[in-house]
């Protein structure tokens, strides 16, 4: 009794086991098996029935289309203990099923959820019950192959549910064979099953069901014949209450199993074998002998499994020790890091920068568009029209200071922020964890979105003075006149290069013919000339294009060389002159507005981001997650995964290892007490 039960839990463990690992080893040959008592029979037969009789409970789905249509895998453990009788569906993560018919409801669901069209499954439903009437087993209910075999179906389908069955019909597993007393033992499926699988008998128990059904001489006789000899022997059950007419004044009584066979002396002589009693206590003592045979060799592999697994650790991965929940916080830490490093490197100063350099694209956007593009600029001195530039100065301050400045440096922030979070969690390991760079990435976005409209309200707030009156400290100015020519030079650079680009690609007289050709064509297009008269076709519209370019980039590049003699001469010398200097003045309002502007993104947004995002990554990723959660985390890595399978399965194994060597110290010393006596 004892060796079955420490085995049955030893074997719950291997089960999990196998299923990390192999699972195409489930039904059959896998080394880490121990045996089983799977039972046959054909429909009707009275299989369910007797499975019943030994749970002592009705769990089965029953009907007359009911077909099992996959194994299940019956686990049956004494609990002496305990009054409470109840099953578990440990692949279903169920709670304790006290109420049977919901496990008959189970089991029916199960079985319905593999389709008629693909008529069995090889995965088996496990079902353990838990009672204190039970005898510690484990039963394999077959799909009724023997059955299913005789409709019409295809031979592929036809061989699978033989090969399904017949590899649990193999060693070490015991059969039980189920015939019914009212068909002939020669049309026995189930024999003849057991008989491919089990030539000589030796692991068969044949059990007669419907006894009641047959005379008594004839079941006797069915019990004790020698045709189909098996070495366990058959036994005869009545699994249902028996009514016979009895008495002179014939009338009907209800007899139990055992009062039924009590009624008929046929049944008492040696050798015939009777009762769910005694085949009960049968299949525990032949299960028991067939679990001490496989003891050993449960040992070996066990022992060959962990070893094996022990040298793929040491292998792939150098004996680290590593866990779900450190895996998880060292990927935490890993992001944390990396913000960090973000955070000291993107301070204020990088801020200003980043500001400033948006703003004075803005600057040349705006000198381009109202000054170097404007053909009166050439004469832009302070002998000009005072009042014109005046006006247009004001037009350039405006486009600054109106333009929302606000909205446009919080997002380009904001983005910039986006975009650096994005090149954290675009890296390991975080390309193995998708929904985990969504939630970093989502929360990031909440904290952006949440601080984005105060930002920008604040911004506009301060530079709103801006939009009416700029006051220029002299130092200011002549800061903003340095700053202001380094970039008309820069812009003299990008002409230049443009201009390089174009000539290194096309013939330098083709280009001229070409520029000369759009020169002429412009001063004739003034005085409304047809333009085809004028030999239009000689040059590709692509050659037309460049042409136009360079002759305004040469434009432009003459414009650049006034502005920055002018910006550098006396008159641009002071902020009095300011009209006649839009460059360095507009330079002098970007300075502004990018002052206040960093004050405020870094205040309101940077600093709230930068305390907040830490906090959110542990909300929001590390509390409160669950052991089953961050091992599904863990196990998204796939290295990682495989480690931590590894690591999972070295530790079952060294426990069932634990427990087998205790198991056989003990039965190596009972065996020596017995050998002793
Ligand atoms: P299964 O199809 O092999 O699982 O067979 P069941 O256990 O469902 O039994 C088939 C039929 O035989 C049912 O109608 C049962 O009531 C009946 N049956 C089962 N055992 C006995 C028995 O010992 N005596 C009699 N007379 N009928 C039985």
């Amino acid at each position: 009794m004892e060796l079955t039960k420490r085995l049955l839990e030893i074997q719950t463990i291997l089960k999990t086991v196998r299923q990390d690992g192999d699972e195409s080893k489930e039904s059959g040959g896998s080394a880490l098996q121990l045996p089983s008592i799977v039972v046959i029979g054909s429909q009707s037969s009275g299989k369910s029935s007797v499975l019943e009789a030994i749970v002592g409970q009705e769990f089965l789905p029953k009907g007359t289309n009911m077909v099992t249509r996959r194994p299940v895998e019956l686990t049956l453990i004494n609990t002496p203990e305990s009054d409470e009788e109840y099953g578990e569906f440990p692949q279903l993560g169920l709670d304790r099923i006290r109420d049977f018919r919901r496990i008959q409801r189970t089991l029916y669901d199960l079985n319905m959820s593999v389709s008629e069209t693909e008529c069995v499954s090889d995965k088996p439903v496990e079902l353990r019950i838990y009672s204190p009437h039970v005898p510690d087993l484990r039963l394999v209910d077959l799909p009724g192959y023997i059955q299913v075999v005789n409709r019409k179906q295809p031979p592929v389908l036809r061989q699978r549910i033989r090969d399904l069955c017949e590899s649990y019909l193999k060693q070490p597993n015991i059969i039980l064979a189920v015939c019914a007393a009212d068909v002939d033992l020669a049309n026995s499926e189930a024999l003849k099953a057991s008989r491919r699988n089990d030539p000589l008998g030796v692991r068969t128990i044949g059990v007669i069901t419907k006894v009641d059904t047959a005379e008594p001489d004839t079941a006797v006789h069915m019990l004790t014949q020698n045709d189909y000899p098996l070495h366990l022997g058959y036994i005869g059950v009545v699994c249902k209450p028996v009514k016979e007419r009895v008495g002179r004044v014939p009338h009907e009584i209800v007899l139990s199993e055992a009062q039924y066979f009590g009624r008929h002396s046929e049944f008492q002589q040696p050798g015939v074998q009777i009762g769910v009693g005694t085949l009960r206590r049968k299949l525990v003592r032949v299960l028991e002998e067939s679990m001490r045979r496989s003891l050993s060799n449960l040992v070996d592999a066990v022992r060959s499994e962990l070893e094996e697994t022990r040298y793929q650790i040491k292998v792939h991965y150098n004996d680290e020790r590593i866990s779900p929940e450190s895996y998880m916080a060292e990927s935490l830490d890993a992001l944390k890091q990396r913000f960090k490093v973000f955070q000291q490197q993107f301070g204020k100063p990088q801020l200003r920068a980043e500001v400033q350099r948006w703003l004075e694209s803005q600057v040349m956007n705006v000198c381009a568009e109202l000054y170097w593009s404007n053909p009166g600029v050439r004469d832009l001195s302070n002998h000009s029209d005072d009042m014109y530039w005046s006006h247009q100065l004001d037009r350039a301050s405006a486009l600054l200071t109106k333009s929302g400045v606000g909205r446009w440096t919080t997002q380009m922030v904001v983005d910039l922020l986006m975009d650096s979070v994005v090149t954290m969690v675009d890296n390991e390991p975080f390309v193995h964890h998708p929904e985990t760079r969504a939630a970093v990435l989502n929360f990031s976005h909440t904290i952006l979105r949440n601080k984005y409209h105060p930002t920008v309200d604040q911004v506009e707030n301060t530079i709103k003075p801006f939009k009416y009156e700029i006051e220029i400290e002299s130092h200011e100015w002549s800061k903003a006149r340095k700053r202001s020519t380094a970039l008309v030079d820069n812009e003299i650079r990008l002409c230049r290069q443009a201009l390089k680009k174009t000539q290194s690609k096309i013939p330098r007289k083709q280009l001229q013919q070409a520029m000369q050709f759009v020169r002429n064509a412009e001063k004739r297009e003034s005085t409304q000339t047809n333009v085809d008269e004028m030999g239009y076709a000689q040059f590709s519209p692509r050659l037309l294009r460049d042409a136009q370019h360079t002759l305004m980039v040469q434009d432009r590049l003459s414009i650049l060389h006034l502005r920055r003699k002018a910006l550098m001469s006396s008159a641009c010398a002071s902020a009095e002159n300011k009209r006649f200097c839009p460059e360095a003045f507009l330079d002098v309002v970007a300075e502004k507005l990018a002052y206040n502007a960093v004050l405020f993104i870094n205040y309101e947004l940077l600093q709230d981001f930068f305390f907040q995002f830490p906090r959110e990554l542990d909300a929001n990723l590390y509390y409160g997650k669950t052991l089953q959660q961050t091992r599904e985390f863990a196990s998204q890595n796939p290295r990682i995964g495989q480690q931590l399978r590894l690591l999972e399965r070295r530790q079952k194994l060294e426990l069932v290892m634990t427990r087998l060597h205790e198991l056989v110290r003990q039965q190596t010393a009972s065996e020596q007490r017995d050998y002793r006596t």
